[in-house]
C-alpha cells in the first residue's frame, strides 16, 4: 500500500504502522519487536528492532537534510508544521483508536491526547516565524552586541510509551520550527503511533530526512552510536529519571546539549478553605487522566484535617464509580496498564503500604484476565516511610495524607527528589499563590486539575529534569545563541 491509496479510516489498522523503519522518507523493512494490546495480551503488530548501522544510517539521513531544512524559510518550516496539524486535526479519532490499541488508554483520554499533541504542531507552526533575536550597546560604549540564534543541528528525540503522539510532537514541532532535523526514538511498546506520525508527516511536505523514525531493543547501544557522532548535537529526552541520569552522563562523552523531562512525584494540596467539590473534580483529573500513568499524575494528596474526612470519602465514591475496561470499548474510563510488570508494581505498592497501617477504601488488587488491569484505588492513613509515598507510582492509586497546618504540607510536599508538576486548592487566592511560590517544583496548577499547555513552558526542577518545552521558550532549547560583536 502505498501513502497515497491510504485511506483514513485505515490508521486504525495497526499492520499498516509496521512496515518498517522510517529513515530519509522511505520504509526499510523489518521485524523484531511485538507490539502487545494491553487490554488484551494478544500481539498487534511487528516492528523493526533497528541496529546501531540503522542508528548510524538515520544520522546520515538527518544529516543529508540538514543544510536545506535549516535553509527552508521560517513561514514554509512554519506551513508545513501547520498542514501537520491539520492532518493531525482530521484524522484525530484514527489515531485516537491507534493509541487506545497500543497503549490501552481510554478512548476519551486518546482523543483528548491526540488533540493536545496536534497542538505543537499549531503552537510550533506560529513559533517558528517568531524567532527572536537581540541588540545591545556594549557597556562601554565601543561596540554592539548582536545576538542571533542558530538551529543546532541533528536532534536525537526519545520519548516514552504514556503520550506516544503527544511527546514526540512536543519535541518534533519546536526542533523543526528551528531548523533542526530530528531522529525519534519512541518506546518500543507504542511505536505504531510514532509510525503513523511520520506518515502523515510526509503527507503533510516535511522533507525526506527531516524527520526519521527508528524502533529498537536496545536503546543504550543505539543512543550510544548516535550521541558519539559528532554531527548529533542534541538529545531531548523524556522519560524516567533513572534512564535520564545514565543519558546525561552518555551525552557528557561528546559534550551534547541536552533537554531532560523526567519522573514525578507530585503534590496535590487541599487547604481547609477549598471548595470541597472542585477540589475533588480536580482531583479526579490529577490523578486519574491516563489512568494515572501520566509524570504530572497527583501522587500524594495532602488534605488539611478539617476536609481530610469528606475529601476521602467524595474520592473513594469517585474512584469506585468508574468503569474499568479495554480501552476502545465505549463507556470506558480506565483502561489496562502498559505492562504486566506494572501492574505487579503498583500491586506490591499498595500491599506494601496497607501492610504498614494505611486504610483501603476501594481497588486494591489486580482484576483478574488477561489484560493489565488495576482497579481505582483510594487509600488514606499512608505512613510516611511507605515506599509508596516516594515513589511514582504510575497507576491508578490516590493516596491521602492528613495535615494540620499550611508549613507542614509544604515541607512534605517538597521531600522528595522530584519537582515536576504541584497543585493547590484554596479559595483564597493570595494563599494558594504562596504556598505556591513554596512549592519546589517546575509548574503549580491553581485550583486546576489539568495544566499541560502547549503554549505553557512544560518542564521540572530538582530530579525532574532539565529545561522546557513548550511555550516561546521550547524552540530555544534546539537553537544556539550566536553572538557577534560588531563594530562600525
Ligand atoms: P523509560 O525511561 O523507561 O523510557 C523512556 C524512553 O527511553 C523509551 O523510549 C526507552 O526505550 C528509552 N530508553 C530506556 N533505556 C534507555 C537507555 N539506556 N538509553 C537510551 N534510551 C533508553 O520511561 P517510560 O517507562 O517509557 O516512561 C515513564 C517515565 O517517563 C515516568 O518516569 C514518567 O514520569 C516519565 N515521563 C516524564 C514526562 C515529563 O514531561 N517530565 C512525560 C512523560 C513521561
Amino acid at each position: 500500500m502505498t501513502l497515497a491509496t491510504i485511506h483514513e479510516s485505515d490508521y486504525t489498522n495497526p499492520v499498516l504502522h509496521a512496515q518498517g523503519l522510517y529513515i530519509g522518507g522511505e520504509w526499510l523493512p523489518g521485524s523484531g519487536i511485538e507490539v502487545i494490546n494491553p487490554a488484551t495480551n494478544a500481539v498487534l503488530a511487528e516492528v523493526a528492532d533497528a541496529t546501531t548501522a540503522d542508528a548510524l544510517h538515520a544520522v546520515d539521513a538527518a544529516a543529508a537534510a540538514a543544510a536545506n531544512w535549516r535553509a527552508t524559510p521560517p513561514r514554509q518550516r512554519a506551513e508545513i508544521l501547520r498542514r501537520w496539524f491539520q492532518l493531525m486535526t482530521e484524522r484525530a479519532e484514527a489515531l485516537a483508536q491507534l493509541i487506545s490499541l497500543e497503549n490501552g488508554k481510554a478512548l476519551p483520554d486518546a482523543r483528548g491526547e491526540v488533540a493536545y499533541a496536534a497542538e505543537f504542531f499549531r503552537w510550533y507552526a506560529e513559533e517558528a516565524v517568531r524567532i527572536p533575536g537581540e541588540f545591545r550597546h556594549a557597556p562601554g560604549g565601543a561596540y554592539n552586541i548582536l545576538v542571533d540564534h542558530e538551529p543546532m543541528g541533528i536532534a536525537v528525540l526519545i520519548t516514552p510509551w504514556n503520550f506516544p503522539a503527544a511527546m514526540a510532537t512536543r519535541k518534533i514541532g519546536p526542533a523543526l520550527a528551528a531548523g533542526c532535523t530530528v531522529i525519534l526514538k519512541p518506546a518500543s511498546e507504542t511505536p505504531l503511533t510514532a509510525y503513523a506520525m511520520a506518515r502523515l508527516g510526509a503527507e503533510a511536505g516535511v522533507p525526506p530526512g527531516v524527520v526519521n523514525v527508528l524502533t529498537t531493543t536496545q536503546p543504550a547501544a543505539i543512543t550510544n552510536v548516535m550521541l558519539t557522532d559528532p554531527r548529533v548535537r542534541k538529545l531531548s529526552f523524556t522519560g524516567s529519571t533513572g534512564v535520564g541520569r545514565i543519558l546525561l552522563a552518555e551525552a557528557a562523552k561528546s559534550v551534547v546539549s541536552c533537554s531532560m523531562e523526567l519522573g514525578g512525584n507530585a503534590p496535590f494540596l487541599v487547604l481547609d478553605d477549598a471548595d470541597l467539590e472542585a477540589a475533588l473534580d480536580g482531583a479526579m483529573i490529577a490523578k486519574m487522566r491516563n489512568a494515572g500513568e501520566a509524570c504530572t499524575a497527583a501522587n500524594r494528596f495532602y488534605v488539611q484535617s478539617g476536609l481530610h474526612d469528606a475529601f476521602v470519602a467524595g474520592l473513594t465514591q469517585r474512584m469506585a464509580a468508574l468503569q474499568v475496561g479495554p480501552g476502545t470499548e465505549a463507556g470506558v474510563q480506565v483502561g489496562p496498564m502498559i505492562t504486566s510488570t506494572s501492574v505487579a508494581k503498583i500491586e506490591r505498592l499498595v500491599a506494601d503500604a496497607v501492610k504498614q497501617g494505611a486504610r483501603l477504601h476501594t481497588g486494591g488488587k489486580p482484576l483478574p484476565g488477561n489484560g493489565h488491569f488495576y482497579p481505582p484505588t483510594v487509600l488514606d492513613n499512608v505512613p510516611l516511610h511507605a515506599e509508596i509515598a516516594h515513589t511514582e507510582i504510575f497507576g491508578p492509586v490516590a493516596c491521602v495524607y492528613r495535615f494540620d497546618t499550611e508549613e507542614e504540607a509544604i515541607r512534605l510536599a517538597n521531600t522528595t527528589e522530584y519537582g515536576l508538576a504541584a497543585y493547590v486548592y484554596s479559595t483564597d487566592l493570595s494563599r494558594a499563590m504562596r504556598v505556591g511560590k513554596a512549592l519546589e517544583s517546575g509548574m503549580v496548577a491553581i485550583n486546576r486539575g489539568l495544566m499541560s499547555d502547549p503554549a505553557a513552558p512544560f518542564g521540572g526542577v530538582k530530579q525532574s529534569g532539565l529545561g522546557r518545552e513548550g511555550g516561546v521558550t521550547g524552540i530555544l532549547e534546539f537553537m544556539e545563541p550566536k553572538y557577534f560583536a560588531v563594530e562600525w
